[in-house]
């Protein structure tokens, strides 16, 4: 891409906790929000090797009330430019805060997903992704339910008793 870019890498994160989706982070862009630059997201496998596929991006400067990223690129065959408006808060103890908005519910967040079958990057609660943990907890609830029916009790009586004995 052309124009003033400096040629930034930036490394899409693959979370663990947000299972096989992409994942862009406030604190890459928080410096270089004044900036106004253009460079590229690559996507890194688990092999720590560049796939193919890249996002560019262009960081428009902070003006005096926001800042704006676009993202572009290619996805399940369709050519995506996303623009992504940044939000600034003033946290008690002094300087600015920088969040993403997100572009579905418009919510001031840290983080944006692209799950793999989705074209659009979005808060982990528009893309109602749940984290592994909340998914093995549901798995136990039919196992809670056996043991209160064998127990004569309800199944929210053996999760709080579970819960409350279990090594944390
Ligand atoms: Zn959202």
């Amino acid at each position: 891409m052309g124009g003033r870019g400096s040629g930034r890498q930036f490394w899409l994160r693959r979370k663990t906790t947000v299972e096989r989706c992409w994942c862009i982070s406030i604190a890459d862009f928080t410096k270089i929000i004044k900036e106004g630059v253009s460079g590229n997201i690559n996507w890194k496998n688990e092999h720590k090797e560049v796939d193919e596929s890249s996002i560019s991006f262009v960081l428009l400067p902070e003006t005096d009330s926001e800042a704006m990223l676009i993202l572009s690129y290619t996805i399940n065959d369709s050519d995506v430019d996303e623009p992504i408006l940044f939000q600034k808060t003033y946290p008690h103890f002094g300087g600015v805060r920088w969040w993403f908005t997100c572009p579905v519910c418009k919510n001031r967040v840290g983080r944006l997903y692209l799950p793999i079958k989705s074209n659009l990057f979005a808060c982990r609660k528009c893309h109602n992704l749940t984290y592994r943990s909340s998914q093995n907890s549901k798995k136990y609830n039919m196992l809670y339910a056996m043991i209160a029916d064998s127990a004569g009790t309800t199944a929210e009586m053996v999760k709080k008793i579970l819960d409350s004995s279990v090594i944390k």
